[in-house]
């Protein structure tokens, strides 16, 4: 968890006014982390069950204890799945222009309407701007 930890520091650092939406951007990618570690447990749960089948099969046997055990494994992991994906989609809220009142989706960093930057980024004095204004 410490990575998430410093993430979290980090990306509070950014700014107040983007700390509403960094926040979120932390948890999504909490989830969309989990939701990939439960893929890959659910794929191991899928094999598992497969070569148990096929085992049994082979060897002419029926173990529905250890069968239903894998059901419910899986069942699990599934369900967990389903919560993850809902609190994503919580999150998942559009973004109100606050300049033209314009819903954009929930990544936007930029309305598509108007052009108004929705996440405001941190000044960087190595990197300035070229396009701020005719150069002498
Ligand atoms: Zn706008």
């Amino acid at each position: 968890m410490g990575f998430w930890d410093e993430l979290v520091d980090k990306t509070k650092q950014v700014g107040e006014v983007a700390g509403n939406k960094a926040d979120e951007l932390v948890q999504k990618g909490k989830i969309k982390y989990q939701l990939e570690k439960l893929t890959y447990t659910l794929k191991g749960q899928q094999r598992k069950l497969g070569s148990l089948v096929y085992g049994m099969h082979r060897a002419g046997t029926q173990n529905e204890k250890l069968l239903e055990q894998c059901y419910r494994e899986i069942d699990e992991t599934l369900a967990a799945m389903r919560r993850a994906r809902s609190e994503l989609n919580e999150i998942n809220v559009k973004v109100n222009c606050p300049k033209c009142g314009f819903l954009n989706e929930p990544d936007a960093s930029y309305c598509i309407s108007c052009g108004y930057q929705l996440i405001s980024e941190p000044d960087d004095p190595a990197q300035p701007q070229s396009a701020g204004g005719p150069s002498a």
